[in-house]
């Protein structure tokens, strides 16, 4: 039986790149699949400097983001990654099997070094955690944007690696495949770089009607699109990427011909796009408003997606103890 699992960090507010990427796909798995699980990784939001009151909130805020745009508890386990330590446990364990090397060569370790003053192992070892997070519940589809590819292949590696070594000749872990969305990496509002909570280029999933429109209004959109005039090229505009999230079939069709043939200018296919963000996020927020009037139902989901998972994960433990000599 598969097995999903999946993670994101509480660096920020959950954005519209997080939810066509990674998060829309967790609410229609999670009633497809007997299991699945959603983590809320505090542990690697704190590899890069953080402020931890701020932490506190961000973690907090999350949850609610999450239960908000579907994640059903009764359904699915949502937990907070630091109230299940066997999660650290096993990453230790799995240091000593992870090839320095293929750490090194991470595209999100260098490319989150490079906006650093000081380097720290944890942003190194990072996807070492990822893979005890995963593997921990021996879960083998992983819901995640396209940047996350990199390092589910290490995870693999490291699934393989220990197997070798104290897995008695058999497969003990699963090796851990990724699951894409369509809109596997939405870029941010500038054009230059994937939107991330730590870039200040995201759509909040919780901003209102305003600050959405106040942000779709000066994104980039094809840079050859001077003038309206000028016709389009929609494959290279984020705008139709998030159409293609968001719109319709018969509009994002229509979107195309209209910018290719220079039939709509930038501001007009920009309008339609926001009515349908709307569309799909105004449920989202008022469910929102709903559960910060009920803080007790985010305390409740996630403790008992931390007393599943800590039933799940001290049973690995005991396993991996025995296998690896250390019980
Ligand atoms: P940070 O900047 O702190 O790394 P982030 O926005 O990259 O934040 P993560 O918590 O690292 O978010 O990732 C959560 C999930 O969202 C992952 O599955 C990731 O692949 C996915 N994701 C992140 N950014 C995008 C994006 N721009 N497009 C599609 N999926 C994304
Ligand atoms: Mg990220």
């Amino acid at each position: 039986m598969p097995q999903i699992f999946s993670g994101i960090q509480p660096s920020g507010e959950l954005h519209i790149g997080n939810y066509l990427g990674a998060v829309k796909n967790w609410v229609a798995l999670q009633h497809k699949y007997a299991k699945s699980i959603f983590c809320i990784v505090d542990l690697h939001a704190i590899t890069v400097q953080y402020d931890p009151d701020q932490l506190r909130v961000r973690r907090r805020d999350m949850a609610m983001s999450l239960l908000a745009a579907g994640i059903d508890p009764n359904v699915a386990s949502l937990f907070v990654q630091s109230t299940v330590p066997e999660h650290t446990e096993l990453t230790w364990l799995f240091n000593t099997v992870a090839p320095l090397g293929e750490l090194e060569r991470q595209t999100q370790f260098k490319e989150k070094a490079q906006r650093q003053e000081s380097v720290s192992v944890g942003l190194l070892t990072y996807p070492v955690l990822q893979a005890a997070d995963i593997l921990i519940y021996r879960a083998d589809l992983v819901p995640v944007g396209e940047d996350q590819v990199q390092h589910l292949e290490l995870s693999r590696v490291i699934a393989r690696r220990w197997n070798a070594h104290f897995g008695r000749g058999e497969d003990f872990f699963p090796e851990p495949q990724p699951m894409l969305t369509p809109a596997r990496r939405i870029m941010g509002l500038d054009g230059q770089a994937k939107m991330s909570k730590s870039m200040g280029n995201t759509i909040g999933l919780m901003e209102t009607t305003e600050q959405v429109w106040g942000k779709l209004r000066p994104a980039v959109t094809d840079p050859k699109r001077v003038k309206k005039t000028d016709p389009g090229t929609p494959e290279v505009c984020n705008i139709y990427h998030l159409h293609k999230a968001f719109s319709p079939a018969a509009t994002v069709e229509h979107v195309a011909r209209q910018c290719s043939t220079a039939g709509w200018g930038c501001i007009d296919c920009k309008k339609v796009l926001h009515e349908n963000m709307e569309l799909e996020l105004t449920p989202i927020r008022r469910r929102a408003e709903e559960l910060k009037a009920k803080p007790k139902a985010v305390d409740e989901a996630l403790a008992s997606g931390t007393a599943s998972c800590t039933t799940l994960a001290r049973e690995t433990m005991r396993e991996v103890r025995a296998r690896m000599g250390i019980d």
